[in-house]
């Protein structure tokens, strides 16, 4: 059951327009700007100031069904699709990307690799409590891994029926919040990229911590932490997948996940324009709205007309992966051009807004900086340029 729609399916369009949303997509889309716009925007500025995510939000997340949004509902799950996830992670970030990631790792990344990876017993185990009341992270990155991830240091040692985990993941988004971890560690480093494994790590297992929490430019209310692993002692039940398969986990579950960041950045960039929009219509210089002058229209024109690209491309890629079709490709370039356009949005609507563009009274100073992370994380944009020039020539 769809907690947010009070139905049992979503359906998706297929062969029509890709913009174009069913019945159940579009009551899904109303019910979450309602919450973003009544229980999220009145927060946003004290949680990125205090760079704190506050637990009212994530418990009406978990209320409304939106941390479990494609696990099945025999988990406990909303039974929804990819693309409901790619939704809701866009309509939540045109108010908070910090949210919005929070909403994002959730389903694009730790959800969506236990579904497809784990085993009965670990779904069992697993996404009931995603679905109802547990955060999840994934932790791939290390100071010395980052767009190179498979040279990650962490190894995991078989001693008798387990695996001891030592080592540390650096920039862990949703750490803070975590209860449950995917981790990616190497049971043999002299192997390269065939060593590593992906294990579920719970928060309160001996010889885990999270560690320093990053002070940074953006999405200020997500949290992103190191984690220190020492003697960090698991069962083999632990295990993700097959020993020695988490690369694979990682690239498929990366690939998937970033459409959400696709879907995140043009969410801020939808967020931004709006901001902009209303501000020139109000704005008077000159004896008239500053929304009247023509140098004025064409700028939002063109921002429209980019978000709207975005928009088409960060769909595409989220409908071609819940067909069942290759996607690599356009989930690559969805990140990469909706990262462009939300950072240039951004911008111009922080001109657009003059010197109230410039500070933190008015919400697109916050989404400028906000918008600076699409470039970076779930692969910077040259990784993504590698990646569709590696399938294209
Ligand atoms: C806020 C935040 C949240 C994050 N959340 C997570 C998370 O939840 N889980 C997780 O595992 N990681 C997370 N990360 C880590 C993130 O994925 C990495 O920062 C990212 O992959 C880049 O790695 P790096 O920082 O080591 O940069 P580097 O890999 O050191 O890159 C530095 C520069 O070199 C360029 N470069 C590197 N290799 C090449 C190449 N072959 N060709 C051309 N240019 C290249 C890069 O494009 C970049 O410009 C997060 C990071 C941040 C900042």
């Amino acid at each position: 059951m769809n907690k947010l729609t009070g139905h049992h399916q979503n359906c998706t369009l297929t062969g029509g327009p890709l913009t174009l949303l069913g019945e159940e997509e579009t009551m899904f889309c109303e019910n979450i700007v309602r919450f973003a716009d009544e229980q999220i925007r009145p927060l946003v500025n004290m949680m990125d100031e205090e760079q704190r995510m506050h637990p009212d939000v994530i418990k009406r997340l978990f209320e409304l069904g939106l941390m479990g949004i494609a696990i099945p509902e025999e988990y406990g799950g909303s039974g929804g699709t990819f693309f409901d996830s790619v939704l809701a992670v866009e309509m939540i970030s045109a108010v908070d990307p910090a949210v919005g990631v929070l909403v994002d790792v959730q389903n694009t990344l730790v959800t969506n690799a236990l579904e497809k990876w784990a085993t009965e017993a670990q779904k069992r185990r697993y996404l009931p409590r995603l679905a109802s009341d547990t955060v999840g992270a994934y932790a791939l990155s290390e100071a010395a891994s980052g767009s190179d991830a498979f040279a990650l240091q962490t190894c995991a040692e078989q001693r008798g029926n387990g695996y001891v985990l030592n080592g540390r993941k650096l920039w862990i988004s949703n750490a803070m919040e975590a209860g449950i971890f995917i981790v990616f560690a190497s049971v043999d480093l002299s192997a390269g990229y065939k060593g590593i494994t992906a294990f579920v790590v719970e928060r309160d297992t001996a010889g885990f911590k999270v560690g320093h929490k990053e002070h940074k430019l953006g999405i200020r209310a997500s949290s992103t932490c190191e984690l220190i692993l020492d003697e960090c002692t698991v069962s083999a039940e632990r295990v993700l997948g097959q020993v020695g398969n988490g690369y694979k986990i990682a690239i498929e579950t990366l690939n998937e996940g970033r459409i959400g960041i696709g879907a995140q950045m043009l969410g801020l960039a939808e967020g931004a324009w709006a901001h902009a929009v209303k501000y020139a219509k109000e704005r008077r210089q000159f004896g008239k709205a500053v929304a009247d002058f023509q140098a004025m229209q064409f700028q939002l024109a063109e921002m429209a007309t980019e978000i709207e690209a975005a928009k088409l491309m960060v769909y595409n890629a989220a409908r071609l992966k819940d067909a069942g079709r290759e996607f690599v490709k356009e989930a690559a370039m969805c990140k990469y051009f909706a990262s462009h356009v939300a950072e240039r949005v951004a911008s111009l609507a922080v001109e657009v807004l003059g010197g109230s563009g410039y500070v933190r009274d008015y919400p697109v100073e916050k989404l400028y900086r906000d918008s600076k992370i699409g470039k970076i994380y779930e692969g910077t944009s040259f990784m993504q340029l590698a990646t569709i020039a590696k399938l294209m020539i």
